[in-house]
């Protein structure tokens, strides 16, 4: 099953949108393998947004994302990169279709809420700079996993 790297961004920590954010990703159905709380250290936010170094924003970036604890996430889930980047909503939160967690929350690009990886070798990258491989919870199923399981073959 495909794997995402999510973070509930420090605004988003800092606004109180924790649970929000998380009961949508469960209730589409995505399944949380790996979840935590940290202060991401400058360490890990150079090496996390390494593609922008050199951007304009890359400092106020980096700064944005030291600010406070984030909520670091593995998610899994059919095609969950691109449903999680969905879910999320464009980069500029006006740009964003209404429904989606940059448009309802987020007022600015800068501050936007959320992380969510934008490929696969994204994913794998992030998801090795925030988590050890033992830290993924791997052995238990959700419904959801049912419903794969039981799916008639495609046509
Ligand atoms: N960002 C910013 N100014 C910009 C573009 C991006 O501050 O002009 C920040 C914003 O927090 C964004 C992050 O840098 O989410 C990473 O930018 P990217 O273009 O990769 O957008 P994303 O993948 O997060 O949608
Ligand atoms: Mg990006």
């Amino acid at each position: 099953m495909d794997r995402t790297f999510v973070a509930i961004k420090p605004d988003g920590v800092k606004r109180g949108l924790i649970g929000n954010i998380i009961r949508r990703i469960e209730h589409k159905g995505y399944k949380i393998v790996a979840l935590k709380m940290l202060q991401p250290t400058l360490e890990i936010a150079e090496k996390h947004y390494a593609e922008h170094k050199g951007k304009p924003f890359y400092q106020s970036l980096i700064n944005y994302i030291t600010s406070g604890p984030i909520v670091a996430m593995v998610v899994e889930g059919k095609n969950v990169i691109e449903g999680m980047r969905h879910m999320m909503g464009s980069t500029v939160p006006n740009d964003a279709q209404v429904g989606t967690i940059r448009a309802d929350f987020a007022q600015t690009k800068e501050f936007n809420t959320i992380h969510g990886s934008d490929c696969c070798e994204s994913a794998h990258r992030e998801i090795a700079i925030y988590f050890k491989p033992e830290e993924l919870c791997e052995n238990w199923k959700t419904m959801m996993e049912y419903v794969w399981e039981n799916m008639p073959e495609e046509v």
